[in-house]
């Protein structure tokens, strides 16, 4: 089989942005070795397959990378470009939930039609947005344009379990945000799960901890129990924060190398 095949999809995971500054008490909840430096890495993904071209997030906008102290590495509209999808003709982009870092390029696919879960919309536009806490990783000015997708008929709002394409599906956890979502893909070498940012880094899911930025800690950890039913094996889970993703897996391109990696081939062991 090939990545190909009908219902066969190739994953690029693009590692747009980086934080090396980042210490563990910013990412883990009472962490033993809270000053101890865990970068952060930021990427999006991008599927390939016979059905076409889907798109999971679009990154973060890089005036707001300077302002949250994050360093840029690439853009993803110019990488998936690279990797032969031309993000002016991509018709599906799939959004996990509209967290700044994954809403930022959306200008970038006029042709698309977004997806994302109706809890996510209601939980932006809702009362739990009056607290610091559950707002802060929101851009006011970025959800406004979701706002003005849905009314320009680009946006399906969808229920908890949605099938986007043949080997493609995404399924509500929640958790980090009432509407975190995360995709089931079919690969030549079995169902990934991309759980987005259900899980930041790998260490969560290995250690059963909550990743410190959270709306309902109690959905938080069952997602780790879903994303096991979904994805074939703890090494079929691509987590959305983690270095070790780009150390992980096999470059797409030479000259992609710590920008796009593979991950519907097999990564190399765990060193979590
Ligand atoms: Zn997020």
């Amino acid at each position: 089989m090939t990545g190909k095949d009908h219902g066969l999809w190739e994953i690029h995971a693009i590692r747009y942005a980086t934080n090396a500054v980042r210490t563990r008490n910013l990412n883990f909840i009472k962490d033993t070795d809270p000053g101890a430096v865990l970068a952060m890495d930021f990427y999006c993904w991008l599927l390939v397959g016979e059905q076409g071209a889907i798109v999971v997030d679009t990154g973060m906008a890089p005036q707001k990378a300077a302002r949250f102290g994050h360093e840029i590495l690439a853009s993803p509209p110019d990488v998936m470009a690279k990797l032969g999808v031309e993000p002016a003709a991509v018709e599906t982009v799939i959004m996990t939930h509209l967290h700044y870092d994954h809403t930022g390029h959306s200008d970038h696919f006029p042709a698309a039609r977004f997806l994302l879960q109706a809890e996510e919309m209601a939980y932006v536009a809702g009362p739990h947005m009056e607290r610091a806490m559950f707002r802060h990783a929101y851009e006011a000015d970025e959800l406004q344009k979701f706002l003005g997708y849905l009314h320009a008929g680009r946006l399906h709002l969808h229920g908890r379990d949605f099938q986007v394409a043949d080997g493609v599906s995404v399924h509500w956890v929640g958790g980090h945000t009432a509407g975190q979502e995360v995709v089931r893909v079919r690969t030549s070498r079995g169902w990934v799960v991309l759980a987005s940012d259900a899980l930041h880094y790998e260490e969560e899911l290995i250690r059963g901890v909550p990743f410190a930025v959270v709306f309902n800690i109690a959905d938080m950890l069952a997602a780790h129990d879903r994303i096991r039913e979904l994805a074939d094996s703890d090494d079929h889970v691509v987590v959305a924060h983690d270095p070790l993703v780009v150390k992980r897996y096999p470059s797409a391109r030479d000259d992609l190398a710590g920008i796009a990696v593979r991950v519907d081939l097999p990564p190399s062991p765990s060193v979590a």
